[in-house]
């Protein structure tokens, strides 16, 4: 199936809302642009799902850490799902179903879609396509200081570590300068530092704090993840211009939400 087919149906999808069969809504906004689906499959994993369950909003995502979530609110399910169970099988379908529904299997239930997971899991791309990444901004040059720091913390698992600018989100009221996707060790940095009145050592501060993540990945402490450790923290502090960063970051955030 053709690419843009697939994207104007999922826009037409999100126009229309909630279909008249009953079935929920669908929602496949969070998934990105690039990737292909097989519109047929998408409606077939909604509609047995529903069938299941009595009406589903389920949202596709390409979420690799957390595949599965459901919710009950106001008697509706809300399914967030991996693109990976798009064509899945019978039995993963009652699988999910029985998750959400608090069936009596629930840890067959949960079994089966570990199983499916980890074998499906290899279909998914981890790797990060040359034409996603793109450092070279109109001001700011990520690859080089992404290049700089990483010979600085000298360790051998960064040279994996790649850097690109994001693309400007959707309406949002807050503003998030970088991100570190652990799987695929791919740096975002917010495309709204790639500019003049920027300095170079505030946008080199955001990419040395999402290099760290790569050194101190989050710890699990007491049922709750810990991105930033006492670790990182001091590691952080390190940053030759650490004080003056935080400064300017404070001085400045108002400027970044104006536009
Ligand atoms: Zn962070």
């Amino acid at each position: 199936m053709v690419q843009q087919d697939f994207l104007e149906w999922a826009a037409n999808k999100i126009r229309r809302g909630r279909p008249p069969s009953g079935t929920g809504k669908l929602d496949l906004g969070e998934l990105p642009p690039d990737l292909r689906l097989s519109v047929p499959d998408v409606q077939q994993l909604h509609q047995e799902l529903a069938s299941r369950l009595g009406g589903v909003d389920l949202v596709l995502t390409d979420n690799r850490r957390r595949m599965v979530t459901v919710k009950k609110r106001k008697g509706r399910y809300r399914m967030r799902l991996h693109h990976m169970f798009v064509g899945c099988d019978e039995a993963t379908l009652d699988a999910l179903a029985c998750l959400a529904g608090g069936g009596a299997d629930m840890s067959e239930a949960r079994s089966l879609i570990k199983d499916y997971i980890s074998e499906n899991r290899d279909e998914i791309s981890f790797d990060v396509e040359p034409d996603e990444v793109d450092g070279k901004g109109e001001h700011h040059d990520l690859d080089k200081l992404l290049g700089k720091w990483r010979q600085r913390l000298g360790h051998g698992e960064l040279d994996e570590v790649v850097i690109t600018w994001g693309r400007y989100g959707r309406g949002r009221r807050t503003i998030r300068f970088g991100s570190f996707d652990f799987d695929r060790k791919l740096i975002r940095i917010h495309p709204a530092l790639d500019e003049s009145w920027v300095p170079e050592f505030f946008v080199e501060f955001v990419v040395y704090h999402e290099l760290l993540h790569a050194l101190y990945p989050p710890k699990e402490a007491a049922s709750r993840r810990v991105v930033h450790t006492e670790e990182f923290r001091r590691r952080e502090k390190d940053f030759p211009r650490f004080e003056e960063a935080i400064a300017w970051e404070r001085a400045n955030l108002t400027r970044f939400m104006e536009r």
